[in-house]
Order: structure tokens, then sequence, then C-alpha cells
């Protein structure tokens, strides 16, 4: 960790891009805090039904209903240090925002903490994912999002793993879930540089066998996003894309506790609670307390 005087510094920079909520079991200051959560509510660009950037506040109410205490891990979360700094001021400006992500997760970055990050839709993680140059990364989605752009933007939800392919380069990123893509960016020569694992394949032959298959390759540090589409919908309704038949929730935690002792970086995106009955709200929560117990718990899974 960087000095102390230093890191109040930054909680005061910090505190210039984010307006103040907070999630439950977030009882730490900034300071000596290991996880920082924030919230980007950013939905300008999603293409078929709005209303993610109202994900981080539906989020951290869902959040309030989860015990502190989780027997799986047995961890208490109110005793690990996590500090929510709130949601990011947003415009209208994808690239404004994914520009202010990309400082925010710099800034927490510097003094080696972990980002976790509540959208909003997909467009945000490519700021994000610019700190995590040297990575891997896992992605949870139904789609591709490998157009270069989309509706007049490089930073559209659309281009998500496109721009995390721009960063991270060939062989290091792996998306799980993948059952929508169009025939444009299945015939890029680029599309091959990501390894797409279909939710079809993860259906046929199990997600364990599925992971243990490209785990070798993927067995460096790495940056986890959740695209909470690559869920299927009958678990997580509440999306802005949906998409029939997708991975189930324990596959999505499978993934989550095999990879968390190695993740640096996390991501919940494209919850849009208009269209949800509750359910897709408590597993965006759900999931985060997954990854902060899993890689905090000393037991093995
Ligand atoms: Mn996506
Ligand atoms: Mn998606």
């Amino acid at each position: 960790m960087g000095s102390n005087g230093n890191q109040k510094d930054h909680a005061i920079e910090l505190s210039t891009y984010c307006s103040l909520k907070k999630i439950a079991d977030a009882n730490f200051d900034y300071e000596d805090s290991k996880y920082i959560i924030f919230g980007v509510p950013f939905d300008y660009t999603s293409s078929f039904r709005r209303g993610s950037s109202r994900g981080p506040a539906e989020v951290r109410r869902s959040y309030d209903n989860l015990e502190s205490y989780d027997v799986a891990y047995d961890i208490d979360f109110t005793e690990v240090p996590i500090c929510d700094i709130g949601d990011i001021f947003v415009n209208e400006d994808p690239d404004e925002t994914v520009d202010s992500v990309s400082e925010v997760v710099s800034i927490i970055r510097k003094d080696n903490k972990i980002p976790v990050m509540i959208g909003g839709e997909h467009s945000i993680t490519g700021g994000s994912i610019r700190n995590f140059r040297d990575y891997g990364m896992i992605i949870i989605d139904a789609h591709s999002d490998f157009r270069f752009s989309y509706m007049g933007h490089k930073n559209n939800h659309a281009c998500a793993t496109r721009r995390s392919l721009e960063v991270l380069g060939e062989g290091k990123i792996f998306s799980f879930g993948t059952r929508s893509t169009s025939r444009e960016e299945f015939e890029d020569p680029e599309f091959r540089k990501v390894k797409f694992v279909r939710a079809e394949e993860i259906k046929k032959h199990g997600i364990e066998k599925e992971f243990e298959q490209y785990f070798p390759k993927i067995s460096h540090h790495i940056y986890f996003s959740i695209d909470m589409d690559g869920i299927d919908p009958s678990y997580a309704p509440g999306v802005g894309t949906p998409e029939p038949y997708g991975l189930t929730d324990t596959d999505v935690r499978y993934l989550i506790r095999k990879t968390a002792k190695i993740t640096d970086g996390f991501d919940v995106v494209e919850f849009t609670p208009d269209f949800d009955n509750g359910n897709t709200s408590m597993l965006a929560a759900k999931l985060i307390q997954d990854f902060i117990g899993a890689r905090e718990t000393k037991r093995i899974f």
C-alpha cells in the first residue's frame, strides 16, 4: 500500500468523482480498505432496453438483505476492509464516462486496492481494463461484444470485448456463455484472438470440465467482468438485452470461486431494474459477496 498521507489525498480526489451512497458491509475508510466499491450509473449506448443506470442503487438496496456472515466462506463481511465510494458522476458522452472510469480505477490500483465496479452498461469495462495491461480476463456474457464500433461509438456496450482485446492482446481473454454474435464479428480474423466458450458447450460438458480445459492458459492474474445477460434470463431477467439458453447462477459462482484468489479487479454490469422481478439485483449483490468471500476465505474451492 502507498503511504497513508497519499491515500488520504486520493480519498479526497476520488470524492470529487463520486456521490455518497454505501453498500451494507462497507464499514471502512478508503485508506484502510482493500476492496473499493463504486457505481457507474451510465446506460447511454444501450441498444434495446435502457435503465442499467439505475443498477448501482438497486444492487445496494438488495445487498441490504444479505446476511453479513457467509457460512460457505466462514467470512463476516463487516470485518473485511471494504469501502464504498459512491457513484461516479456521468454525462451522456460515452468516451468521457469511460475515461472517468479509467481514472478512478487508476487511482485505486495505485494504492494496491481492488476495484469492484457496479454498472451501468458494459462499455465501462473498457475504461477499467486499461489499468490491467498484463492481465488475463474472464468475461461472462451472452454476447461477443466484438464490434469495432456501434451506433457511432467505439465505447458502445456492444464493443466491450473488442476494447479489452486492444488492451490485453491475443490469448488473454476468455468469455464464457457466448450465444449471440453477428456474422460480421464472427468472420473478423481478430475474433479468434479471444476464446469464446459457448453456453451450449458449457451446458453439454459442465462448467468444471470447460473451465479446467482453459484454466492452465488463464492462471495468471485476472480481471473478472460479469455481464448479467450471460446468465440465463430465468435467473437474471433484469438485463438490457436478454438472450435465452444461458449459464446458471452456480456456473458463474463456480468460475468466481475458482479464480477469486488471482482476481484483482471485478465488475457486474448490464443489470436493468425496470425489467427485474427482484432476482437479478439479488444475484448481482450476491455475486459481489461471492467474489469477496472467495478471495478472503481460507477454505479451498
Ligand atoms: Mn456485454
Ligand atoms: Mn451481453
